[in-house]
């Protein structure tokens, strides 16, 4: 039960993909985002262990 509730989680904050690497979880908040012509910076910080990480995405097409 609480398996599904972590999964709702995960597909709520879609960082999926993004692993922290302070404590390897994968629960993050958006801290802000930018948008530049051909790509999008977001600063992330972990849920846990409070640790920042930027993303960066870009278009590629
Ligand atoms: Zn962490």
């Amino acid at each position: 039960m609480s398996n599904k509730m972590v999964l709702s989680e995960m597909q709520h904050t879609q960082s999926k993909g993004l692993e922290c690497l302070g404590c390897g979880c994968y629960q993050f908040y958006t801290a802000w985002t930018r948008h530049y012509k051909n790509r999008t910076v977001r600063s992330k910080v972990c849920r846990h262990c409070g640790r920042k990480h930027q993303t960066v995405e870009r278009v590629v097409k």
